[in-house]
């Protein structure tokens, strides 16, 4: 099969036509017509490599999946609607299985929230498939992270723990029942991309991030480039349904520093409570808050009788260890 062959195959089928792409693939570049003046381009990449972001041998379409997903993510943080992704992929061999499967979970995904494969680039070369995505976002309101304000509440969509948790099971490095590692491997296989929630608290958050290195040190991007402090209620936090049956010493150290949740952590102030919860039932999206911002710089974590709590924390970096 030769490279172009492939594209045609595996990655060309299943495209429904949209309005802004005026070219696809298939020439040197993809034109998209911009589909308002008064609307910015919001562009993210992620790069999945093999056996440092997955196994070898993972499921391939839960990797289709996974690739668009984590890239989604980054659209819901910026409040942006996904439009196109391009896909560079360097592939071992061309395997047919493998490359239907990985379509399959992909274009799913695509076809969900109407974003466009527009080009890419194929190579041989060890597993390593990278994503680059479009979306629009009407000009000034993106959630920014250096946006968030002393008084802000902090919110976190859905729940937190239960990938690290499926991660640690893989690891032996804690023993869970199947029942429970296949519940909570959902969650690291298959993170769901909060894009409505994040386009329905435009004007309402002020800072956003997705979490995909862990609670602690994501918010503390956001505090870093805000230029202020937080206290978080470590007993607030909407643990994971499995990690919910586990210790609490476990739950703080994977809901806090656990990664690949891929929900949105979000700042807003309180005059928008309301607003906030009815974005999330507008985005069927559950949300919680779990404390707040303040001008003192650090991050504070306490337990429900506002007793500090002094775990250290370490949020997941791949260049250190
Ligand atoms: P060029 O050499 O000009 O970069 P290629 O031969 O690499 O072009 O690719 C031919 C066309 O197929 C281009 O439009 C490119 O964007 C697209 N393409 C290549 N690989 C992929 C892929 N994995 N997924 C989607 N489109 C792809
Ligand atoms: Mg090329």
């Amino acid at each position: 099969m030769t490279e172009f062959e492939l594209i045609q195959r595996f990655f060309t089928e299943r495209q429904s036509s949209a309005p802004y792409v005026a070219l696809g693939i298939g020439d040197d570049c993809a034109l998209l017509s911009a589909t308002s003046t008064a609307t910015q381009l919001a562009i993210s990449t992620d790069m999945l490599v093999e056996g440092r972001h997955f196994f070898s041998g993972a499921d391939a379409s839960l990797l289709g999946h996974k690739s668009l997903a984590v890239n989604l993510s980054d659209l819901a943080a910026m409040g942006a609607e996904p439009k196109a992704f391009t896909l560079a992929l360097a592939l071992p061999k061309v395997d047919a299985l493998w490359l239907r499967g990985f379509s399959e979970g992909l274009f799913e995904l695509a076809a969900q929230y109407g974003c466009r494969l527009i080009g890419g680039d194929t190579t041989k070369g060890p597993l390593n498939i990278c994503i680059t995505i479009l979306g629009e976002v009407p000009t000034g309101q993106a959630l920014r992270r250096d946006a968030a304000k002393p008084g802000d509440d902090i919110w976190v969509s859905g729940n937190v723990g239960d990938a690290r948790l499926a991660l640690a099971g893989y690891l032996n490095q804690h023993i869970l029942s199947d029942s429970d590692l296949e519940q909570s491997a959902k969650r690291l296989h298959a993170p769901t991309p909060r894009i409505a929630l994040g386009m329905a608290l435009r004007k309402l958050a002020h800072a956003a991030i997705d979490l995909s290195d862990g609670l602690t040190g994501d918010l503390g991007h956001i505090l870093e480039r805000s230029n202020v402090g937080a206290t978080i209620w470590c007993d607030a936090l909407p643990f994971g349904p499995v990690l919910a049956g586990q210790e609490r010493s476990l739950q703080y150290d994977f809901a806090l520093a656990g990664g690949d949740d891929y929900e949105l952590c979000f700042t807003a102030p309180r005059e928008s409570r309301v607003g906030v919860l009815n974005a999330a039932k507008v985005a069927a999206t559950p949300v919680t808050r779990i404390g707040y911002i303040e001008a003192l710089p650090g991050l504070r974590l306490v337990d429900i009788n506002n007793n500090p709590l002094n775990f250290t924390f370490k949020s997941f970096d791949h260049f250190q260890s």
